[in-house]
């Protein structure tokens, strides 16, 4: 009897684009082995389960093997990164070994980070290891978990190798499922080279795997821009809604489908302060938690410039007058997507007027006291039914907090809720565990070391963000005191 296959790829990116990758294979590696399965996303993506042994999962995972049906490609792009441009980056230590359609019918790439070096990899090992491998692994699921479009994560293998980082580390890769790998850097290589062919064959391919609606209008195009403006509005609101700083929002880092992608030097708030950075390299703060939707509206316009001479090829000043147009739309769709979060993970079934004022007070009183991001707004929940204790112990102005309390308490009975339901609704929008910085570096420390069950027992728990169980107060609570000021390294 001959097997199914592992996967039952249909790869349209190397079918259609040559010209956009170099076809490529992973590096062999000593000793590859499965150290995480997400079963659930395997089950998706229809990954047939007896058609790997272990072995050979690993060897696959750790791109020493191909499957069945697989064309692994490096693929190509380039990108502004902290601001410059660079016109020659791509998949340096990656590699898109196909695409499989899941069981909602959805296209999603499968890709593997850290499968060896490539023609793309410049000065780099094309290697990973098992910290940041793991760290992108538990960043994503919990972003999924808590209703944020992301790349998720398929599988962790080890390979077996020792690599150089600070200090020896044990080697690893991650495999990544996204829903493309499209980036506006993707679209900067070729715009960077006046290649307009090729930006427009890029651009219907995007078309053709994220709007597919908009593929017969002879303005698809300018239509595709404005999709991304508003897929990528609504992303950057959720991640200022839930408190994550991404940490390296360059071009190419920077998705057309509006997933987030690239879980590098990225961090959860934990004391509110919208100057936040956490990144090792982000020395003048251009990533910092408050500047994100700037950032991304920036990144727009680059993803704008690429695609100019597709909105109007033989009038510049009206294309460039057109692209401005969506560009605009970007700060009131971004707004008012906050506005709406913002309302409710207060309780609140809409938004007037002096809700903004409302909000901000809020946010000013948590800066002045540093108050934890994700505890403040699950108290707050506690505090409508009359608890409010806990919740003032998380600010120092103690009256200034009560006095706004008291205005906000003004503004739900105008909407004339039970208690009871308000409290319940801000429990499904404000999460009570998040991947605190303290319990993630416990986590990978113990990885390092070989020892996977506090990355299994942290992924457990942020797999269901919003209901709090008995047992799990360490996950609930910010870092230790002597924890002290955290910082990450991509
Ligand atoms: P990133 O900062 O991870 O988004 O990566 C930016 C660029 O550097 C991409 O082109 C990556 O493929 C490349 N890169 C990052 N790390 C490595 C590495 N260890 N080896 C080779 N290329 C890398
Ligand atoms: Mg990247
Ligand atoms: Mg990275």
């Amino acid at each position: 009897t001959t097997q199914p296959p592992a996967f039952q790829f249909d790869n349209t990116y190397a079918r259609e684009l040559p010209g956009f990758y170099v076809e490529w294979q992973g590096a062999s590696v000593p000793d590859p082995k499965l150290v995480l399965l997400n079963t659930p996303l395997a089950g998706e993506l229809g990954l047939e389960p007896t058609a790997l042994s272990a072995a050979e999962m690993a060897a696959v995972f750790a791109g020493s093997a191909s499957p069945e049906g697989a064309s692994p490609l490096a693929q190509v792009y380039a990108g502004h990164q902290f601001g410059g441009f660079s016109p020659q980056l791509g998949d340096g230590r990656a590699l898109l070994i196909g695409e499989v359609i899941d069981q909602e019918g959805h296209r999603r790439d499968i890709q593997l980070k850290g499968s060896g070096r490539t023609p793309f990899s410049r000065g780099g090992d094309g290697k990973a290891v098992i910290g940041p491998v793991l760290r992108e692994y538990i960043l994503g699921e919990a972003m999924h978990a808590l209703g944020v479009p992301t790349t998720r994560a398929l599988a962790a293998v080890t390979t077996g190798e020792m690599i150089q980082r600070e200090g020896l580390k044990p080697g690893a890769v991650l495999t990544r499922v996204a829903s493309s790998h499209l980036r506006v850097g993707t679209f900067q290589f070729f715009a960077a080279r006046s290649d307009t062919d090729k930006v427009r064959q890029l651009a219907d391919y995007a078309i053709a795997r994220h709007d597919p609606d908009l593929a017969d209008a002879d303005d698809r195009h300018l239509r595709f821009l404005a999709r991304v403006v508003d897929r990528q509005a609504q992303l950057v609101s959720k991640w200022m809604l839930i408190g994550f700083v991404h940490g390296v929002m360059n071009t190419d880092n920077t998705t057309i489908s509006g997933e987030t992608i690239d879980y590098g030097p990225c961090a959860f708030l934990d004391g509110y302060d919208p100057a936040a950075v956490f990144s090792s390299i982000d020395h003048g703060g251009r990533y910092a938690f408050g500047r994100q939707p700037t950032i991304m509206q920036w990144n727009l316009a680059r993803l704008a410039e690429a695609l100019l001479p597709l909105f109007d090829p033989a009038d510049l000043d009206r294309a460039v007058e057109l692209a401005t147009q969506e560009l605009n739309k970007f700060p009131d769709l971004y707004r008012s997507a906050w506005l709406n979060g913002m309302s409710k993970k207060l309780g609140l079934t809409d938004v007037q007027d002096e809700d903004v004022t409302l909000f901000e007070d809020l946010l000013g009183a948590m800066a002045a006291s540093g108050a934890d991001y994700t505890l403040v707004f699950r108290r707050l929940s506690n505090a409508v039914s009359g608890n409010t204790a806990p919740l003032f112990d998380l600010f120092e102005d103690k009256a200034g907090i009560s006095a706004w309390v008291i205005r906000w308490e003004q503004r739900r009975s105008s909407e004339g809720r039970p208690a009871e339901e308000i409290s319940r609704g801000m429990n499904r929008v404000n999460p009570i565990y998040i991947p605190r910085n303290h319990k993630v570096e416990e986590a990978l420390d113990a990885s390092e070391a070989g020892d996977y069950h506090l990355v299994e027992e942290l992924l457990d728990v942020l797999k269901d963000p919003y209901e709090e169980r008995a047992g799990l107060e360490a996950y609930g609570t910010p870092a230790p005191q002597d924890f002290g000021p955290y910082q990450t390294f991509c």
